[in-house]
């Protein structure tokens, strides 16, 4: 518990945290996202509670001294296409950095070369990012899903 506070206000003393007083559940770097286990470079999956966005990619020294995968915990109540998508867009932030369109584009690119992202995920997608407005990082929904199309029908 006393590390747990430790590591909590070393995250606060690094930068604004993307979470207040928080609860963690590690998940290790093998972790099951939609009934599929997964693996990101070995990175970590830590499912966090309250968390400011439906998931991050924490670089060493924001949240933990490490890298980590955050997940808030409705990540688990997506379809299971869209949990993969989620998990894959944040490990797509470690290969491609903080540009959320290319780490879009890394993920669909990812599941569609996989066989967990195909034409017909695309209405799930549609549903979630849709009515999405949008904010000082990601475009809004309809700009996101047209760039998603793009690069799941490019090479
Ligand atoms: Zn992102």
């Amino acid at each position: 518990m006393k590390t747990l506070l430790a590591l909590l206000l070393i995250g606060f003393m690094y930068t604004a945290s993307p979470v207040a007083k928080a609860a963690f559940t590690m998940l290790g770097s093998t972790p099951t996202i939609g009934g599929a286990s997964v693996v990101c470079m070995g990175i970590p999956t830590v499912v966090v509670s309250p968390l400011n966005d439906i998931a991050y990619a924490a670089p060493a020294g924001t949240m933990f001294p490490f890298p980590a995968i955050l997940l808030r915990p409705d990540v688990f109540q997506y379809p299971p296409v869209l949990q993969l998508f989620i998990y894959a867009h944040e490990c797509g932030h470690f290969n491609v950095g903080p540009d959320e369109t290319a780490a879009d584009c890394w993920a669909i690119k990812l599941g569609r070369n996989q066989g967990w992202f195909t034409a017909a995920s695309f209405p799930l997608l549609i549903q979630a990012l849709g009515n999405s407005p949008g904010n000082s990082t990601h475009l809004p929904g309809p700009y996101r899903l047209a760039a998603l199309q793009q690069c799941f029908l490019a090479p």
